[in-house]
């Protein structure tokens, strides 16, 4: 039997974080317009603005940027109250925290207290405004991260059953699926989306899997490495420059056994005789 493999999508096929970093920065530089700051702090605002709006694919992500750049404080401010109005949606809907309404809300929710706190005018029309700004990212690309076509397409012709288990937005993840041609690769009942990955829900997938020879690809060590070795199959590290303080776990040392640190997914290609022999 051919090794069975369970990819992540959201930066581990397709470059995902990226999207959310500019959306932010367009939200901040659609706000400093508003706001009445000074005239030196809106310029340093933007010098810094026009770095983050044109990261690459691989940049890092908004957390990382917040605590590694020379922020002034108007722009540290902003980040903060619409960062937290973010997370706040997140924990109110602990169901469904990545529903693709969040980031627009927090945006519309940001505008007005931003607002408030410069002393500017509200207009209804400008906080509408905002809320499109937070739905940038709904409008989806085609993104596939380097080699995940070559390794896909190889699996295929090793007859390899391969199934992406992401969690997320049903229509949003329903939406990158397509259009980034991964039909081609996964039948419809093994496109696995899950509004949340409960811990050990990869459980319940991996019915009848050879635990040895079924491996979980991703990027993140606490949503698809940890449950998955700690349900008995083995893992595919990816690390990703994206980066949430979430997700900053360093590896259970027990576990490095059953995990393949990759930096580059075409290493699935290279390293597969040794991955189909695992006993
Ligand atoms: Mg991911």
């Amino acid at each position: 039997m051919a090794p069975e493999f369970f990819f992540d999508m959201d930066d581990t096929l397709i470059y995902n974080q990226y999207m959310y970093t500019k959306a932010y920065a367009e939200f901040i530089d659609f706000m400093l317009k508003k706001i009445n700051a000074k005239p030196s702090a809106k310029e340093h605002s933007n010098e810094i603005l026009q770095i983050i709006k044109h990261t690459s694919p691989k940049c890092q992500g908004i957390e990382e940027i917040i605590k590694t750049h020379d922020l002034d404080n108007l722009l540290h401010d902003m980040f903060t109250i619409v960062n937290n109005f973010n997370i706040e949606g997140g924990r109110d809907n602990p169901e469904n925290p990545y529903n693709r309404e969040r980031v627009p809300k927090a945006f519309r929710k940001a505008y007005f207290d931003i607002c408030k706190k410069y002393d500017s005018p509200i207009l209804e029309t400008d906080a509408d405004e905002a809320y499109e700004i937070g739905k940038v990212f709904h409008n989806v690309n085609k993104d596939v991260v380097e080699g995940a076509e070559d390794v896909l397409e190889f699996l295929k012709e090793k007859k390899c059953k391969t199934s992406i288990f992401t969690c997320g937005d049903v229509w949003l993840q329903q939406k990158k699926i397509e259009i980034n041609g991964f039909d081609k690769y996964f039948d419809k009942n093994r496109q696995i989306i899950v509004p949340i990955k409960h811990n050990g829900e990869i459980k319940n997938y991996i019915n009848g899997c050879d635990p040895n020879q079924t491996f979980m690809v991703g990027n993140s060590i606490k949503a698809d490495i940890a449950p998955a070795v700690e349900s008995g199959i083995r893992a595919i590290y990816f690390p990703s420059a994206t980066y949430y303080s979430w997700d900053d776990v360093e590896m259970k040392k027990d576990h490095g056994s059953k995990v393949l640190t990759i930096i580059d997914l075409r290493e699935i290609i290279s390293n597969y005789d040794l991955l189909a022999s695992l006993k």
